[in-house]
């Protein structure tokens, strides 16, 4: 049986894209709006300011596309063509004497005058350096107009693009050296929990290496965030609350733990004093407490600390309010749907992420979804989403998430 997520089946829990819409409203009402101009190596990662606009015709005169001979159509009766100038890429021709055909090589302008590019292996030399052409030849062929790509005072790019490789490379293209981009956004990472220690250091009874820290750090660095590492956090209101009174100058808190019940939810306490908190049961697994608020005016997102729940609260709510921060404005991540390798027999009352793959294009899932295990995520390579209320049988479609779409 295949039942459609119905929303209110998920009773007092919030849906994920109620969530999400209401984060994105919260970051579009604090857009980053300072700027730097950057050398167009450095952009990566970064949000382009302003609009991209074309001052250039792309490319800016007619080139060849083939390595070949360039003619006027109507010239070609059949009589071997004289080759009357050779034209490589990076020189300018002459205009192309009537009755005759150029040597041209890809990427050359094509002469005034010529119409046509005959690629080489239709074209046979004759023993006294004539041309002649195998086979029918017509106007514009193997010929890139002049703009085909652009013109100018086009829009190439909209202000709000992220700028990786394709847009670092298109901007080259145009001949910009730099460009314009929102500054950095500037996140505390937070880990909450007195069972948390450092790597590096001997675990004694009861703790835990704090696993979310280097997640998180360096996620937010692949995203181009500027990482304030404010290290673990001891369940404990005072220190709580100086800790986050040191974070002022950050665009956002992102702490995790201390969100599930609240007995040791110093930082509720601490951004319910001082600022606001809302507390949010999410229809979301692995996850589920979720929280938003602001300390002395500062933002805060907490995750819930289990890692599998903290990476997949991050992907699919916390990063996207970054970016939008920034201006992006499609900020959720690509997915597709591909049949299921699995059966979901029993329906659940939040949407799940499984850390699954894609095998013989269809989608598997890791044996333990367990929110507590990480390695679940590192076998995959992607997030399975099931909609609540939803049971399924294999070969049925599921929604795949790549990771590789929002681990950057
Ligand atoms: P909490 O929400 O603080 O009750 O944490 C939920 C679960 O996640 C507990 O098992 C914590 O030990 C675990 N946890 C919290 N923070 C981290 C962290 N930074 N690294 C690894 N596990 C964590
Ligand atoms: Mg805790």
């Amino acid at each position: 049986m295949n039942h459609a997520g119905k929303p209110g089946k998920t009773g007092s829990l919030m849906a994920v894209e109620v969530a999400l819409a209401r984060l994105l409203e919260m970051a579009d009402a604090s857009p980053i709006k300072a700027r730097e101009r950057l050398p167009l190596a450095q952009v990566q990662g970064r949000v382009l300011a302003d609009d991209l606009i074309s001052t250039l015709d792309l490319p800016p005169w007619p080139n060849s596309a083939m390595d070949g001979y360039a003619l006027r159509v109507a010239d070609w009766t059949g009589e071997p063509l004289v080759v009357s100038q050779k034209i490589f890429a990076g020189t300018a021709p002459q205009p192309l004497e009537p009755g005759t055909c150029a040597r041209i090589f890809t990427g050359a302008p094509v002469p005034d005058g010529a119409d046509c590019v005959e690629m080489q292996e239709n074209a046979d030399p004759q023993a006294d350096q004539r041309i002649v052409f195998t086979q029918p030849l017509s106007p514009g062929q193997n010929i890139r107009p002049r703009g085909q790509e652009t013109t100018v005072g086009e829009l190439v790019l909209p202000a709000g693009t992220r700028l990786g490789p394709i847009e670092q490379g298109l901007a080259a293209s145009l001949g910009r050296a730099e460009l314009e981009v929102i500054r950095r956004v500037r996140v505390a990472v937070l880990s909450t929990g007195d069972e948390l220690v450092e790597p590096g250091t001997t675990l004694g009874p009861g703790q835990i290496y704090n696993s979310n820290r280097m997640l998180l750090c360096s996620w937010l660095q692949r995203m181009g965030c500027e990482v304030i590492d404010a290290g673990i956090l001891v369940d404990d209101l005072a220190v709580t609350r100086a800790r986050l009174g040191e974070l002022k100058d950050v665009d956002l808190i992102l702490s995790t733990g201390g969100v599930s019940v609240g007995e040791a939810d110093f930082l509720g306490i601490a951004l319910r004093e001082e600022g606001e908190l809302t507390l949010w049961k999410l229809a979301i697994k692995p996850g589920k407490p979720l929280t938003f608020g602001h300390f002395r005016g500062v933002p805060v997102i907490g995750l819930p600390g289990n890692p599998a729940s903290t990476l997949v609260t991050f992907a699919m709510l916390a990063r996207p309010y970054l970016l939008r921060r920034q201006g992006v404005q499609n900020v959720e991540p690509l997915k597709f749907a591909v049949p299921a390798g699995f059966d979901w027999l029993k329906a659940g009352n939040r949407r799940e992420y499984l850390r699954g793959r894609l095998e013989n294009g269809r989608a598997i899932i890791y044996k333990n979804q367990s929110s507590s295990v990480l390695r679940s995520a590192a076998w995959a390579d992607g997030l399975v989403e099931v909609l609540e209320d939803r049971t399924l049988v294999a070969g049925e479609n599921v929604m795949f998430i790549p990771l590789s779409e929002v681990l950057n």
